[in-house]
């Protein structure tokens, strides 16, 4: 697919794509030349208060909620089926926005169609309630329900697959949606917008606003009529939007930041933990929440690792997104490059050897850094502590299963982890001791859509995934009803000797 005119990004708001109330609206930015793509709609209070109402409304007056769940779902596979005809160009569209390599975006815009089929086959055959019989008296029973307006705020830099992964159990389960994506990526989710505007759900059940965080995020998560916010992003702005959404008592789901350790013992598979840490901190450009930015090392292979890191960095194909041998290409934004530069700075400062790949002369107007091994660290450096997210890692040497699991641990992350071991016993050990929300031993980063997604510590509150998303999108309803004779106090009721005596006096 060659390089074609994006026209301008609208709002979508009550099933039409809409300019914004105040007409205003932003570039948005090619990370590979750092030329303009396009115009972006740029959202406030306003444009909010037009797509929550109609989010309501629709929600209120169905029949989104009311209709029959077959007949939701229908429209729920309808959108995944439409994802995948139209795979090529929201790859294409996700790579042009972010800078992601092409390769890694099919996967993506594939997985973005499985999140919709995954929520619908859930809904259908898992979204079960339970029953509680009480002797011959009382069936309790549940239910879920949808809870009203979903609010969901989005981050760049997975930004179709992040969206899919929220959108599909909040429609699904019977909500109403307003998503606010990330201001740097919005191709995508317009071309999400048009995908669900073609498979004919009801006007309102819908909504996008795009716009900045702090002017159109804000709104949405300070609306009165938003149940819910469903927010991936930094730790510091979801821990700024659980301030902003207190006054309306809001439902918050929290997956944030990540410093993810990665342990390799020296017993463990060489080649194949190689690759594995490898591809866990340079794919997606190292701005991937789940990355395995610390990489601890036992001490006998130490050495041994370091250099086969150094030569599997200096082969890493850095290039041009839209090509399919890129493996690694430029990051969102030039201030994020910039972040992420400094951190490679501070990290000379701080005492680190810093071991970089090689960028192409021709890149030079992209927001490219090259993978970065930091050697030379220990765990208390800020390099070590912070999270980067760019194609930068730490490695430290360690000398014991004690000593490792208190590093892994020393951080105010939890999100995920690694543990590379053949011994089995202490594969498990370590791996319950870790401090974060997924372990997993002996291999990458491998989705089960149905398990618990989400982070401990200051990576997250609450899970989302497989049923676990139901107690987020859901109310739970309990109905009480008698099915036989109980004791039901009577309060006021005059006794019968009381009564007689009243009469006769
Ligand atoms: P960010 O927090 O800067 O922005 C995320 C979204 O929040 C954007 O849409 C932004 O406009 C919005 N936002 C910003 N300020 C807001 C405010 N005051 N009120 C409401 N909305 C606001 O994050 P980012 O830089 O886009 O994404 C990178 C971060 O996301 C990293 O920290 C990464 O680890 C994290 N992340 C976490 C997961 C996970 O599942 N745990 C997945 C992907 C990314």
């Amino acid at each position: 697919m060659g390089t074609k005119k994006i026209e301008k990004v609208l709002h979508y708001i009550n099933g039409q794509f809409v300019e914004g109330v105040a007409g205003k609206s932003f570039q948005n930015i090619n990370p590979f030349n750092n030329e303009p793509i396009n115009e972006v709609a740029e959202g406030f209070k306003e444009d909010i208060d037009l797509a929550v109402q109609a989010a309501k409304k629709a929600f209120d007056e169905g029949p989104w909620r009311t209709m029959p769940t077959d007949e939701r779902l229908r429209y729920i596979v309808k959108i995944a089926d439409l994802i995948e005809a139209n795979a090529e160009e929201i790859s294409y569209l996700e790579s042009l926005d972010t800078g992601l390599p092409i390769s890694q975006t099919k996967k993506q815009a594939a997985r973005g169609a499985e999140n919709f089929r995954f929520y619908a086959e859930m809904v259908k055959n898992r979204m079960v309630g339970e029953a509680y019989p009480v002797d011959q008296s009382f069936i309790n029973y549940t239910i879920h329900k949808p809870v009203g307006v979903a609010g969901l705020i989005t981050p760049w830099n997975a930004p179709f697959m992040l969206e899919t992964w929220k959108i599909a159990p909040a429609l699904a389960t019977g909500n109403t949606v307003v998503l606010k994506p990330a201001e740097w990526s919005p191709l995508t989710a317009n071309k999400l917008a048009q995908i669900i505007d073609e498979a004919g759900l009801p006007e309102g059940v819908f909504n996008i606003v795009h716009g900045y965080g702090e002017t159109a995020g804000a709104s949405l998560v300070a609306h009165p009529d938003v149940q819910l916010i469903s927010f991936t992003g930094e730790t510091k702005t979801g821990s700024e939007i659980m301030k902003n959404g207190a006054d309306t008592l809001k439902r918050c789901s929290m997956e944030l930041g990540g410093k993810s350790p990665a342990i390799v013992f020296a017993d463990s598979d060489f080649e194949k933990a190689l690759d594995a840490v490898v591809w866990g901190i340079f794919s997606f450009n190292g701005e991937r929440c789940t990355a395995n930015s610390r990489l601890f090392v036992e001490q006998p292979i130490y050495d041994q690792f370091v250099e086969a890191l150094k030569e599997r960095v200096a082969n890493i194909t850095v290039g041009d997104p839209m090509d399919k041998d890129t493996e690694v290409g430029p990051l969102i934004h030039r201030k994020h490059w910039e972040n992420v530069t400094n951190y490679i700075k501070l990290a000379r400062e701080e005492g680190a050897e810093v071991i970089s790949g090689h960028i192409p002369e021709s890149y030079s107007g992209g927001n490219y850094v090259a993978p970065t091994l930091l050697l030379n660290c220990h765990n208390k450096m800020r390099v070590a502590q912070e999270e980067i997210f760019g194609p930068v890692m730490v490695v430290i040497p360690f000398e014991s299963e004690e000593e490792v699991l208190r590093m892994a641990n020393d951080v105010k992350y939890g999100l995920a982890a690694y543990v590379w071991t053949s011994d089995m016993k202490r594969g498990h050990r370590l791996g319950q001791s870790i401090e974060s929300g997924m372990v997993w031993i002996n291999s990458q980063n491998v989705r089960d859509l149905r398990i618990p997604f989400g982070g401990s510590k200051q990576s997250g509150i609450g899970r989302e995934g497989g049923h676990y998303s139901f107690e987020f999108y859901t109310e739970t309803q309990v109905v009480h009803v008698a099915i036989g004779d109980h004791h039901i106090p009577q309060f006021g009721k005059k006794k019968k000797s009381e009564a007689g005596a009243a009469q006769h006096s």
